[in-house]
């Protein structure tokens, strides 16, 4: 059994009419200094937000059984109230309370990837708010692995709702300068914690109908999930920009990722894409347009951008994975105002980083072949 909680700090309240301020403290992995914990877990008990490092990306976090939590980390996102959060556990035995029941699936998936990147719908318990859940009668949970994050989830009373740690729109947070720069004055702590390590959001899969379906693709890939549990289903319309129907994760439908420049993805042979980007590039800077490219090793040094950021080698993509959202992040700070960037293949890990990227293009895709 869980209970609704409720309750606001001070400061909480005067939310909305005033700027919040924000407290900004270092908390190492290795060496958790557990007063911080204890005071950022005070403020998230009286319904205050907390954004803290996760291993997938920052997370702006607030009590996830108080409806007025909820509703503050919506508002301190820009977030439209349709778009769910996820409910993020210290331990096992915290999840029967929040949920209707828990498949045998979930049973075997916690066991082989949690704690870690891999968050589970499941059909939600009364004690979980509407605004929690984005309205939905299902509810997202994950047992993060990065020990800030678990300590912090102890000490806030067991359940903490947090979306990624960024304004709405923008590409998510792997390092606490960006939560600064998005979230400072609108929370009332910022845990920073490092860079993440994986740098993608969690990969989410539905356990609610006869087959579980992905609904987000991440560094969990579909083929690790099958081993565990047999059959699993991925949502097409995640990954097709046109599909007519909507997608079934709710905050799929936003633009997301997006940086502030025009991101165009390119798709070829290596020969092809750098000669179609640099025949656009010189263009642009006959016109004056700042450009950048998203290269990989092998190509970083043929291109004429103003700004070319490899993500690494091609064959690494775990490293792409992590280089992905800070790169965007970093054109921004360059006000590059065109950015193309190079495709990757669609299975594995790269499944992921081609989702978000596809996302952050807003689906402008130029296909040379
Ligand atoms: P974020 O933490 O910013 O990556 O956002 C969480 C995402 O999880 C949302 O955008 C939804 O796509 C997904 N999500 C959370 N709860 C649910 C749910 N009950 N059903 C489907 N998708 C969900
Ligand atoms: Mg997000």
């Amino acid at each position: 059994m869980c209970e609704k909680t409720e309750g606001f700090s001070a400061k909480a309240i005067l939310r909305g009419l005033h700027k919040v301020e924000t407290k900004v403290i270092k908390i190492k992995e290795e060496n958790i200094n557990w007063q911080y914990i204890e005071e950022a877990g005070a403020i998230i008990r009286a319904g205050g937000l907390v954004a803290f490092p996760t291993e997938t990306v920052y997370g702006l976090g607030g009590d996830a059984l108080n409806a007025a939590s909820s509703g503050k980390i919506y508002e301190a996102k820009g977030r439209p109230s349709d778009n769910p959060l996820i409910v993020h556990i210290a331990s096992m035995d915290k999840l029967a309370a929040i949920v209707r029941e828990v498949p045998e699936a979930a049973y075997k998936l916690a066991k082989r990837y949690w704690p870690g990147p891999l968050t589970m719908i499941f059909n939600k318990a009364a004690c979980v708010p509407a605004q929690t859940t984005g309205g939905l009668e299902t509810v997202a949970v994950r047992m993060p692995s990065h020990k800030v994050a678990s300590a912090l989830i102890e000490a806030a009373g067991g359940y903490i709702a947090a979306p990624s740690a960024n304004l709405s729109g923008r590409p998510s947070p792997t390092t606490a300068k960006y939560v600064i720069e998005d979230l400072d004055g609108r929370v009332d702590m910022i845990i920073d914690g490092g860079e993440a390590d994986i740098g993608l959001e969690s990969t989410i899969i539905d356990l609610t109908g006869d087959v579980p379906v992905i609904l987000r693709p991440g560094y969990i890939t579909e083929e690790m999930l099958k081993e565990t549990i047999g059959r699993v289903d991925t949502d097409r319309t995640i990954l097709d920009g046109n599909a007519k129907q909507a997608p079934k994760a709710p905050g799929m439908k936003y633009r997301h990722y997006a940086p502030k420049g025009n991101l165009v993805l390119v798709e070829g042979t290596q020969a092809q894409v750098v000669s179609y980007m640099n025949e656009q590039l010189r263009q642009y800077k006959l016109e004056r347009i700042k450009t950048g490219v998203i290269a990989t090793d092998e190509t970083k040094d043929r291109y004429l951008a103003d700004s070319i950021k490899s993500v690494g080698k091609r064959e690494d993509e775990e490293q792409i994975a992590r280089q992905l959202f800070k790169i965007l992040r970093e054109f921004d700070d360059e006000e590059v105002q065109v950015i193309y960037a190079e495709s990757f293949e669609s299975h594995g890990v790269g499944e992921a980083i081609m989702n978000r990227l596809l996302k952050a293009a807003g689906h402008q895709v130029v296909y040379l072949q």
